[in-house]
Order: C-alpha cells, then structure tokens, then sequence
C-alpha cells in the first residue's frame, strides 16, 4: 500500500513540475510593478475568501492563530508583487464560492479547479497548481466494498462531482460535508465507508500522519489546474495582476519556494 502511494505522490510532482516548467517560458513582459496611479482600483482593498481546512493550501496553525499554506503565501506574494491591498476570509469553500458569486467577495483562492462548468460563473487566473481526485477509506478497504454504503464528498467540489459519476457503477450512495476535516472524521468514526478528496491534499494529511486512513483509488481522477476565481465578468484587473505576480514570482524562485516549504 506505501508503494502505491508514493507511486501516486511520485505522479503528482511530476504533474506539479511539469506545470512549473511551463510556468518558466512565460515571458515577463506583462510584469507591471505595483498599482498604477491612474488605475480606477488602485487603493481598493479586495475582500478575498478562501477555504479553512484544506491543509496545505489553507489552514489554521494552531500555534500562531493565523491561516498558513501555499494559497496563503502564494496570494500574500503575488499582493507584494503586485501592489494588491487585500483582506482574506477563510469561511470554508461552499462559502467563498457563495460570498464571490453574491459580490460579497471580490475573489476566492482555496484550491480551486478550474472546470469548464464553473467558467460559466467565475473568471479564472492562469493555473497555478494541478491536482485530481483519490477516494480514501480506511487501509484494506476495497472500491467493491461500498456498494450498499455512504461515500463522504464535499459540498460544491468537484470531488462532489466525481462521486455522483462514479456511484451507480460502485453502488453508493453520497452524504454532502461542509469541511474536509468533518469529511475525514466521518470515515474515521465509521458514518462513511470512504470519502472522496483532491490528492495532494489527503496525500499531505496521511503523510503528517494527521488521519490514518488509505487511498484506494488506483491514481487521481479528472487532474486540472487550481485558479484564482472572480465572479465571471468582475475584477478583470484583479485576476489581470494575480497572472502577472505569478509570473514574476515564478521567474525569481519565491514560487518553488513557497511550494517546498510545504513539502513539493
Ligand atoms: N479542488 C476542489 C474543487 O475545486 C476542492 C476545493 C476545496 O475543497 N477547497 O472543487
């Protein structure tokens, strides 16, 4: 079983460093510095949500009280770069799709996949991270065990999506969590025989040895890209400055930085 996870980390880093390789031909010249006196927004400061327990692109250190992981600090350099004033809100994922789709947010950041679905509604950033979808169940449990059972999925994800096309032919039915956290618990305590979530991020929660639960799932399903997000047809210059900070952060190393500091 170890095999077939690091197999599986293996893939994604792969995935990830191939995003990054494409990320390195970018040219820089859309590289603007810092709001521009004449810009209509320079000053603003953009509400942006983002999700609360989604280890390792947002979650809470305990020891500090305050939002860590790699959406946190990718936002926080790309807002130096950039010049971008902004407050973040970590009020969970169906919440910050919720809060930028009300124009209570001006954008989100939480690992978010970018589906030709949700282009409908939202605006996305160039890519900045691919993942997929792994089901994870307690070690020794097989796919052909859930028919007849619950399978745990989070509200509003694309994971959600993933179950409902696989459950007719696995024979499971699905209950909707908001959290992750309320997600794993759930299988941990038994409610759900398994649980379906992005890869890198059960791969980092097994590996912290935070939930001692397994991926049964033979590799992630659906790997696509994770976008910054405005509501379709708003803050043209906001996602406009997240593409040119990550572009610049990618050309000096903080990128690849702030992506091994959290293990990639
Ligand atoms: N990547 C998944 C999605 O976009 C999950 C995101 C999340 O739970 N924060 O649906």
């Amino acid at each position: 079983m170890m095999k077939k996870v690091l197999a599986l980390i293996l893939v994604v880093a792969m995935i990830a460093s191939v995003a990054m390789l494409a990320g390195c031909g970018e040219s820089k010249e859309e590289s603007t510095s810092a709001a521009t006196a004449d810009s209509a927004d320079a000053g603003k400061t953009y509400i942006i949500y983002s999700d609360n327990a989604f280890a390792p692109f947002e979650y809470l250190d305990t020891e500090t009280n305050e939002y860590v992981g790699v959406d946190m600090d990718l936002m926080a350099a790309i807002a130096e770069d950039q010049g971008i004033n902004y407050e973040m809100h970590n009020e969970g994922f169906d919440a910050s799709m919720g809060a930028v789709q009300s124009g209570q947010a001006d954008a989100m950041i939480a690992g978010m996949t970018i589906t030709d679905e949700r282009k409908e509604t939202f605006d996305f950033s160039d890519a900045y991270f691919d993942d997929g979808q792994v089901i994870v169940a307690k070690e020794g449990t097989k796919l052909e065990d859930l028919n007849g059972k619950t399978v745990a999925a989070k509200t509003s994800t694309v994971g959600g999506e993933y179950a409902e096309s696989i459950k007719d032919q696995y024979g499971f039915t699905i209950n909707y969590y908001e959290g992750s956290d309320n997600m794993y618990q759930a299988v941990l305590t038994g409610t759900d025989a398994a649980c379906v979530e992005d890869f890198s991020v059960i791969g980092y929660a097994i590996k912290s040895g935070e939930v001692d639960l397994s991926i049964i799932s033979e590799e992630p399903a659906n790997v696509k890209g994770y976008g910054f997000a405005v509501q379709k047809g708003k803050n043209a210059e906001l996602v406009e400055k997240f593409n040119a900070g990550l572009a610049n952060i990618k050309a000096s190393g903080k990128y690849d930085e702030i992506l091994a500091k959290y293990g990639y």
